[in-house]
């Protein structure tokens, strides 16, 4: 049985190969490791393997993780990667570091006013429906500069980029084609103006496509922590 240390130092691998191979010195990729469902006991031993930055899907399962690992709240940044519906926002404003999934300027308004006052901004990714139809989450591309330039404006968050989940689909060009398309909106949001950092995409199945179009975080769950239950 591998460990979650050792699967993590796999994955790190596999990261700065596909990024010497694909986008050799363009940029650097952090990885997000998705621990969904995954007890606080594997948290803890990522974290203590150096791993920083953990993602949750669900609100209060994510409240009862961090109650468990109070003792490392300096070390771990909490990224909420799941759909927020807006009677959680006040308990996601108060608890995480990251959201990635705003998809809709009235969450982005609530994360903004219920950010207590002693907290950094809360940053925020938003999340663009590239594969259209299939996929209910997700601001349209089209609408995506008019949501981008309004969360921009809101004072307690800080917009920082998109992340996409795009269809499952095998091969690496089928797999690389909707992660550009997220990347040439991102181009063109800092083209207009925006200053975006952040490119939230790339899961296990599709690490490689991700890095390839310039992923700047990578969201890893299976790889690291195993099948989930
Ligand atoms: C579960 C999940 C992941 C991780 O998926 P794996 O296939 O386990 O790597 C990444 N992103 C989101 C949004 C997820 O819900």
């Amino acid at each position: 049985m591998t460990s979650v240390t050792e699967r993590l130092q796999q994955v790190k691998a596999h990261i700065h190969r596909a990024n010497s191979s694909f986008a050799p010195g363009v940029h650097s990729v952090t990885l997000l490791a998705v621990s969904k469902t995954q007890p606080a006991s594997a948290v803890r031993e990522a974290a203590a393997a150096g791993q920083r930055a953990f993602g949750e899907n669900y609100v209060q399962e994510a409240l009862d993780k961090m109650a468990s690992l109070a003792d490392l709240r300096s070390q771990i940044e909490w990224h909420l990667i799941g759909p927020l519906q807006s009677n959680k926002t006040r308990a996601v404003a108060e608890a995480f570091d990251w959201v990635h999934s705003v998809d809709r300027l009235k969450i982005a308004q609530r994360l903004s006013e219920q950010r207590p006052a002693g907290l950094p901004p809360l940053n925020v990714c938003l999340q663009v429906n590239v594969s259209g139809e299939a996929s209910k989450s997700g601001v349209a591309p089209d609408a995506l500069p008019a949501l981008a330039h309004a969360v921009a404006a809101l004072p307690n968050l800080r917009l920082r980029g998109l992340m996409s989940i795009p269809e499952p689909v095998n091969g690496l060009d089928a797999q690389r084609a909707p992660h550009r398309a997220l990347r040439a909106l991102f181009d063109r949001l800092n083209a207009d103006g925006l200053a975006l950092d952040t490119l939230s995409m790339g899961m296990s199945a599709d690490l490689d496509a991700a890095v390839a179009e310039g992923a700047t975080i990578v969201r890893v769950g299976t790889a690291i922590f195993g099948a989930r239950a």
